[in-house]
């Protein structure tokens, strides 16, 4: 579903990925860390080109990113992104923040667009907030919300970037749980995280990434109970 072959990104004189090569089939769930720095955003970001990769190939769903904004545009509706802050419209209620997208860009009905929406805050557990607004929620509310809303774009692949690093801890559960719930449902994720709790649980893999390239690519149990390198020993060792 997503293949990234040899692919090298920079930022001016600062190479970020390093021949990063990666396949993730549909229904894998992949995990993602490595050292603050190391290009693990960076790394998502490109997947659904937030940001330019230079060389390389990243294809998603046998769409290849290239400059053609078409590409982009389909690319950008298969893939759903949750961040570390939710960026949710403050002045929109949880319900409108849901249906904004399906409706602008899928131009759904808005009584259609409301229904799915309904559907997916009843999946992450929060659907009688829907006529609330996002100050009026926890931060893992809000965080579910963002879910909820990338999910009615119907993504056939989610990305998730740090999604609990910024909750108070008693949050990150339900957050945690609602991706495991994801997980369970067959959707493709990539998830950068240092939950490792969360990726012996549902990850079919872990790459440990430093300096921008991928070091270490394992099987959860072996990942963590038998790493290779020396520098995913040190990692782990200051995570676990
Ligand atoms: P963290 O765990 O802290 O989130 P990360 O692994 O996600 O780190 P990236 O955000 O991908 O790391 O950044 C990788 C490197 O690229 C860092 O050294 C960062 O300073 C640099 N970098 C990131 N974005 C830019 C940018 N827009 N311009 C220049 N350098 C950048
Ligand atoms: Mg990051």
């Amino acid at each position: 579903a997503v293949e990234l072959v040899g692919v090298n990104k920079w930022y001016g004189d600062f190479h970020v990925l390093r021949d990063v090569n990666l396949t993730v089939e549909r229904g894998e769930r992949l995990v993602i860390c490595g050292p603050s720095g190391s290009g693990k955003s960076t790394l998502i970001r490109c997947i659904n080109r937030l940001e330019e990769h230079q060389k390389g190939r990243i294809v998603v769903d046998g769409i290849e990113l290239t400059d053609d904004l078409k590409h982009i545009d389909q690319v950008r509706r298969e893939v759903g992104m949750c961040f570390q802050h939710f960026n949710l419209f403050p002045h929109l209620t949880i319900l409108e923040n849901c249906t904004l997208a399906p409706m602008w860009v899928r131009k759904m009905p808005k009584k259609e667009a409301e229904d799915l929406a309904m559907h997916f805050l009843e999946k992450v557990k929060i659907p009688h907030q829907a006529h609330k607004y996002p100050g009026q929620l926890s931060g893992g509310q809000q965080q579910r919300v963002a879910i909820a809303r990338a999910l009615c774009m119907r993504p056939r692949i989610m990305l998730f970037d740090e999604p609990t690093s910024a909750l108070d801890p008693e949050m990150v559960k339900e957050v945690l749980d609602t991706m495991v719930s994801l997980a369970h449902d067959g959707m493709t994720m990539l998830c950068v995280t240092h939950e490792m709790g969360f990726a012996r649980q549902v990850a079919n893999r872990v790459i440990f990434m430093d300096a921008g390239q991928i070091i270490e690519m394992n099987e959860p149990n072996a990942f963590f109970s038998n790493p290779q390198h020396e520098r995913t020993k040190l990692f782990l060792s200051q995570i676990l």
